[in-house]
C-alpha cells in the first residue's frame, strides 16, 4: 500500500481537537488593514460610534489588531459541537476522475441546517447581543443564506430576529423564507414600507424587487431606532473573518495530523469571510516568514471585486448609511448583473483580505458561471455532494489547478474551502441543465462609471 494511502477520505478532529481560540491574522500584519471611516466626518469610526450599531464586544473584536488569539467562549464551542469540527475531506474521487497526481482536499462546511459557513458567525455575533442583554438583532438578506443561519443561531440564543430580505428572493426563494420563520425570524420583504428609507425608495421606485444595499440600510434604520436591538452582518467585517478563523485552525489541525503541508489553498470570494477564515492560520506563517503557500481567491466573473476593482475608500451598502471600508470594490452604486452565486455579488471586499491582496501575500481569479456549473456537476458526480453555486467557484480553480498538474506531472497538494450545499439553488441548476445560462461580463465602461461614484475624500 503506498504512503498515502493512509490519509482517510476524512479526517475528522475529536471535540478536544477542535480550536480553543479564533486567529486574528491582523496582529501578524504589520501594514494593518485601512480603518472604517465616519462617513461625516471622513475620521475613523470610534468604538462609541461603532456601538450604537454593533454589539460592544463585537466592536472591541473589530477593532482589535494586537491580540493574535481570541478564546471562543464555551457556549460558542457548544453550538459548534452540534456541527463542527467539519470534516477535512480527501477528493479520491475528484482526483481520480480528473487523474492528476495533485491531491486534492476539500473543507467541507455545508454539514448544518443553514447549509453554509456562516453559523460560524452567526452564532458568535447572537451570543454577544445576548450577553449584552439585547432583545434583538436585524440583517438583511439576499439569497437568504445568511439569514438563514442567523435564524438558527437567534432561536438558540432566544433572541429576536427581525431579517429584511431582497424583495426578488423572497418571492422567489419561498423555502428560505419558510426555513427562517421555522427558526421564528420575522422576515420581511424589502423595500418595506416598514422603514423610512423603505418607504421614500418606494415611493421613487413604486414596484422595485429591492437590492442587497437598500435592505441594509432597512435594517440599520430598524436597529437604530428600536431600544435594545442591533445590526449584525454576515461577511466583510473583521469580526466575521475572526469568527470563520475556526474553518482554517480546524483544516491546519486535520493536516497537521497527518504531516501534510498544502501548496495552494483556494476559496471563493464574496465578501472574504470564508476565505479569510480559511486562509487564516497558514497566512500567520506567511506574515511571520514561516512557509509559504499560494493562496487564491475565485470571485465571478460577472462581480470582479479584486481582480478589477480598485483599491479605495467606499460605501459598504448601496443607501449609503455604513460606515466607508478601504477595500478592493467595483464602487457601492455597481448593480452585478444577474448571477446565480448570489453569495458573491457584493460590490466590495473585506478589508483585511484586500490589504493582503494588495501586499501581493495572495492573488485572484475570476471564473464565468457556465465553467462552474460545469465544475459542480462533476464534482456531485463523483463526491456526491451537491455543491453551492458559491462553492463551485473554488471547485472550478481546484479542478483547473488539478489538471495543470497532469500536464506538468507535478504532486502539488490543494486545499480548498466547500462552503455549502446547493438545494436551494436547483433553479440555477435547472438553467444550466436547460442550456439557459448565460455569462456576463461587466464592459470597461460600465465599471469607469461606477468608480467615478467612489465617495472623494479630504
Ligand atoms: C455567503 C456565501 C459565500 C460567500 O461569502 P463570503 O463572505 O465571501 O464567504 C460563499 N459560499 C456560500 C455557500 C455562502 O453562503
Amino acid at each position: 500500500m503506498s504512503e498515502e494511502m493512509k490519509i482517510p477520505y476524512k479526517i475528522y478532529l475529536t471535540e478536544d481537537e477542535m480550536p480553543k481560540d479564533w486567529y486574528n491574522v491582523r496582529a501578524d500584519m504589520k501594514k494593518k488593514p485601512a480603518p472604517l471611516l465616519n462617513p461625516g466626518t471622513g475620521q475613523p469610526m470610534t468604538a462609541a460610534e461603532l456601538e450604537g450599531v454593533f454589539c460592544k464586544e463585537l466592536v472591541e473584536q473589530e477593532l482589535d489588531e494586537t491580540n493574535r488569539f481570541i478564546p471562543i467562549p464555551d457556549e460558542i464551542r457548544d453550538f459548534y459541537k452540534m456541527y463542527r469540527p467539519s470534516p477535512l475531506v480527501r477528493a479520491y474521487c475528484l482526483e481520480k476522475k480528473l487523474g492528476t497526481p495533485a491531491k486534492i482536499y476539500y473543507k467541507f462546511e455545508g454539514n448544518n441546517t443553514s447549509g453554509s459557513h456562516k453559523l460560524n458567525s452567526a452564532i458568535a455575533q447572537a451570543y454577544y447581543a445576548k450577553k449584552q442583554g439585547l432583545k434583538g438583532v436585524t440583517t438583511e438578506t439576499g439569497a437568504g443564506q445568511w439569514g438563514t443561519a442567523l435564524s438558527m443561531a437567534c432561536s438558540y440564543f432566544d433572541l429576536d430576529c427581525k431579517v429584511y430580505m431582497v424583495k426578488v428572493s423572497y418571492e422567489q426563494k419561498p423555502f428560505r423564507r419558510e426555513v427562517m420563520r421555522t427558526y421564528g425570524a420575522s422576515v420581511t420583504p424589502s423595500p418595506s414600507m416598514t422603514t423610512e428609507v423603505g418607504r421614500k425608495i418606494l415611493a421613487e421606485h413604486p414596484g422595485t424587487t429591492g437590492s442587497l444595499g437598500c435592505a441594509i440600510s432597512e435594517a440599520v434604520e430598524d436597529a437604530v431606532t428600536h431600544e435594545g436591538y442591533r445590526y449584525v452582518l454576515g461577511s466583510v467585517l473583521n469580526q466575521v473573518l475572526l469568527h470563520q478563523s475556526v474553518i482554517g485552525c480546524e483544516t491546519k489541525a486535520a493536516l497537521d495530523k497527518y504531516g501534510i503541508k498544502p501548496d495552494m489553498i483556494i476559496g471563493c470570494a464574496g465578501g472574504g469571510s470564508n476565505l479569510g477564515g480559511l486562509i487564516s492560520p497558514f497566512m500567520g506563517e506567511k506574515l511571520r516568514g514561516e512557509a509559504d503557500y499560494d493562496i487564491v481567491a475565485v470571485e465571478p466573473a460577472s462581480c470582479p471585486s479584486l481582480t478589477r476593482g480598485v483599491y479605495a475608500y467606499d460605501f459598504c451598502d448601496t443607501g449609503k448609511v455604513c460606515p466607508l471600508a478601504k477595500m478592493y470594490t467595483l464602487g457601492s452604486g455597481f448593480i452585478p448583473s444577474p448571477n446565480h452565486a448570489g453569495g458573491l455579488r457584493y460590490h466590495g471586499m473585506s478589508p483585511v483580505l484586500s490589504e493582503l491582496y494588495d501586499q501581493g501575500m495572495m492573488r485572484a481569479v475570476s471564473v464565468e458561471q457556465t465553467s462552474v456549473f460545469e465544475a459542480a456537476e462533476m464534482f456531485a458526480r463523483v463526491e456526491g455532494i451537491l455543491p453551492a453555486p458559491e462553492s463551485s467557484h473554488a471547485i472550478r480553480v481546484a479542478i483547473d489547478e488539478a489538471l495543470k498538474c497532469k500536464e506538468t506531472g507535478e504532486e502539488k497538494t490543494i486545499v480548498f474551502g466547500l462552503t455549502g450545499t446547493g438545494y436551494f439553488d436547483m433553479v440555477a441548476y435547472e438553467k444550466f441543465h436547460n442550456g439557459e445560462m448565460v455569462d456576463f461580463i461587466p464592459s470597461d465602461e460600465e465599471l469607469q462609471a461606477s468608480f467615478a461614484t467612489l465617495p472623494k475624500l479630504g
